[in-house]
């Protein structure tokens, strides 16, 4: 079956009369002894459903496992937990800033050690990945939407004895599967493009590695940072629908990173070519502003990946590196008619 199809149907009861053909939200703090689930920080349902259907997209014909969290942030947390002290992480000078702050924690308080690379550069990374024990992956990059070589430096990672992570939060795994490219695990933030309402937040992680999918659960059953039943219902059904957004998403992104290249104002369009996210460089701070203050349908907010366009000027943010553009705009681009996104979007731009 193909991807658009398995995210209709993977992670539903079985087609037997009188099942219903939703998982049923499970709201239990615990199960009666003599099973597998036992307690509800352990296992739940409604969680096993949305991770069926998130491995079977991520993992292919090939399959994975994965296992479910209460934020993007509480995945990337358990991932870097594998690091032991004075280990090294290489991981993005550009990347979600949670993470990299997250990173900067932990070696301020001597638990890491990071060398963050340009990953658009492979010999440097590469290279950075001799003395490392894990190496953090984010393509395209928030929000500088830099691509990286996932295989090479897979390669060079595995050679050195590291463990691979992609953050696949941008691409979803519709566009881009991190685990055929040589990755051991593959992060998201199912807030964003999974979920896809701006409703939920809950992030993920997926492994074909067995054992690594033990060690991960052993730690989410002992900090739990689990979803609720919930948001996990909530996240899969907007699954369901991850094909068609992410289709309408990209077809308006390409148009709009088309005609924002012939607009006089726009110094610079950052689009890969696939995807629903772009940014966008004006010349300064101020010219930023009035855009993301301005538009009518265009929400300034920082997020992304909803069915609504979304867009903020990154460096509003004081966590953002000094290398990003002062009027760099992110742009989380919906499902929306495209002209009205276009109308709305160039009324807020100087003429
Ligand atoms: C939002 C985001 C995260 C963090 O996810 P939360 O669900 O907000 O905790 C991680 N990585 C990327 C790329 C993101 O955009």
């Amino acid at each position: 079956m193909r991807p658009a199809t398995r995210a209709v149907h993977v992670g539903r009861p079985p087609h037997e009369s009188d099942e219903p053909l939703n998982v049923p939200i499970t709201m239990a703090a615990t199960y009666v002894a003599g099973g597998d689930r036992e307690y509800g920080r352990y296992a739940n349902p409604t969680w096993t459903a949305f991770e069926e259907a998130l491995a079977d997209l991520e993992g292919g014909d090939q399959g994975a496992l994965c296992l479910s969290f209460a934020s993007g942030l509480a995945a990337v947390s358990v991932v870097l937990d594998l690091v032991g002290a004075d280990q090294v992480v290489v991981a993005p000078r550009h990347a979600y800033n949670g993470t990299t702050m997250q990173l900067a924690d932990l070696e301020s308080r001597g638990r890491i050690r990071t060398v963050l690379v340009d990953l658009t550069d492979t010999a440097a990374v590469t290279a950075a990945c001799e003395d490392a024990a894990l190496v953090w992956l984010e393509s395209p990059s928030n929000p500088a939407m830099e691509l990286a070589d996932l295989a090479a430096i897979a390669e060079a990672a595995h050679a050195a004895g590291a463990y691979v992570v992609v953050d696949n939060t941008f691409a979803t795994p519709l566009l881009q599967q991190p685990l055929d490219l040589g990755a051991d695990l593959v992060v998201h933030s199912a807030t964003k493009y999974i979920a896809g309402h701006s409703d939920v937040l809950m992030g993920a992680i997926v492994t074909r590695d067995a054992e690594l999918y033990d060690v991960l659960k052993r730690r989410r059953d002992l900090l739990g940072a689990i979803p609720g039943p919930f948001e996990a219902w909530l996240a899969l059904r907007g699954l369901r629908t991850l094909p068609l957004r992410v289709e309408r998403a990209q077809a308006n992104a390409t148009e709009l990173a088309r005609r924002l290249r012939e607009h006089p104002a726009v110094v610079d369009v950052r689009y890969p070519g696939f995807g629903g996210m772009l940014a966008i460089v004006l010349e300064n701070a101020a010219v930023a502003d009035v855009l993301t203050h301005s538009t009518k349908l265009w929400v300034h907010a920082t997020s992304l990946g909803g069915v609504e366009s979304m867009f903020e000027r990154r460096r509003r943010w004081a966590a953002e590196p000094s290398t990003i553009p002062e009027g760099l705009v992110r742009l989380s681009v919906g499902i929306e008619d495209v002209d009205d996104l276009w109308d709305d979007l160039v009324a807020g731009l100087p003429s």
